[in-house]
């Protein structure tokens, strides 16, 4: 099912000239200068197998290389690095469903100040144990990311934490949009960026970079239909309330938040193409990329190479897959590959 925007929401209609974006080209280099030398440039790799599939040159950037196994140690570390002294001090706190939190707790050990994560219970235990061998306090409250953000709150209001959220932020954003960067400067023909999304972060980045140095390329945005919150908010045309459900690409679950300030108006406005997939694609995506691509990739991860597979987008010319994370769990990953899952 692919989900194509009204055309009310096309930048030209609904961008009010006078308002500045909550993200530039100009914030996500100075985020790429920040962070140099603290988080990975990633190799942008060829993917024969996918090339010849799709009919077009396929290249996979592999953000599964980070320390912590994701993209998402980028936004955390530029968004930490652009705070006081005074605000890291007091200490960071997050709400996450697993990679966010795991960069939030890797920023806070890199720089020695100290982390929070809450965290709902739907989150997979093997990402609740890697943050806490970070050395994070971890706190499991309720069923869902909301709930976990209520938490937060209360740690900001009562403790006076530092609150890091994990995409609905202009530094967060810029931080993923240094991916953007890096692609232009490897693949200057870019003609297409498949990416996977959730709370948007990562795409809205991404699209502004890309966008701003190569306008005629096409920004394609990937979640799963279980819960695709970003896509809804799209159709609806604001951020909607969507039901929470299991999936194999459980880093993309959880809500926008009904008060976004950032990323929907970005992705809205920049995300050219929502696809939605099946868990019976996302678990091809996954073997795929174990068994011809030889990458261990989180069901999140793998949802651009899975929609190739599935046909669901056909891009033209030079195109990047965004594999954005590996963090999975062993005995599921083995039961996927081993065809057990789908
Ligand atoms: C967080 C995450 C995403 C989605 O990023 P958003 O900024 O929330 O859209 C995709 N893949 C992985 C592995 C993630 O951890």
């Amino acid at each position: 099912m692919t989900v194509t925007k009204p055309r009310l929401f096309t930048a030209e209609t609904n961008r009010p000239a006078a308002l500045p974006a909550a993200v530039a080209l100009l914030d996500i280099e100075a985020a790429a200068a920040r962070i140099a030398g603290r988080v990975e440039r990633t190799p942008l790799v060829a993917s024969p197998s996918l090339s010849r599939f799709s009919g077009q040159p396929i290249h996979l950037k592999l953000e599964t290389r980070q320390p912590i196994g994701a993209f998402k140690q980028r936004g955390a570390m530029n968004a930490v690095l652009a705070l006081t002294e005074d605000q890291r001090r007091r200490g960071l706190v997050t709400a996450s469903t697993g990679n966010h939190g795991r960069a939030v707790a890797y920023t806070a050990r890199e720089l020695g100040l100290a982390a929070t994560i809450c965290m709902s219970a739907l989150v997979p235990s093997n990402k609740v144990e890697a943050i806490r061998s970070l050395g994070a306090e971890v706190r499991i409250v309720g069923r869902s990311q909301d709930d976990a953000q209520v938490e937060v709150e209360r740690l900001v209001a009562e403790r006076e934490l530092t609150p890091i959220p994990p995409f609905d932020d202009p530094d967060v954003v810029a931080g993923q949009g240094t991916i953007g960067l890096e692609l232009i400067e490897e693949l200057p023909e870019l003609a297409c960026v498949l990416i996977p999304l959730s709370g948007g972060g990562l795409a809205a980045g991404i699209a502004v970079a890309v966008k701003a140095l190569r306008p005629s390329a096409r920004i394609v945005g990937i979640s799963m239909k279980r819960g695709a919150a970003m896509a809804a908010a799209i159709v609806a045309g604001r951020p909607v309330e969507v039901v929470e459900e299991e999936t194999l690409a459980d880093s993309l679950g959880g809500g926008i938040g009904l008060a976004n300030r950032v990323t929907f108006a970005l992705c809205r406005d920049l995300v050219d193409e929502v696809v939605l997939l099946s868990e019976d694609e996302i678990a091809a995506g996954i073997r795929h990329a174990a068994l011809v691509e030889g990458e261990t990739v989180e069901g999140a991860g793998a949802v651009g190479i899975a929609a190739l597979l599935a046909g669901k987008v056909n891009p033209q010319g030079p195109t990047a897959v965004i594999v954005s994370g590996r963090n999975i769990d062993d005995a599921l990953h083995r039961r996927i590959v081993s065809g057990a899952i789908a």
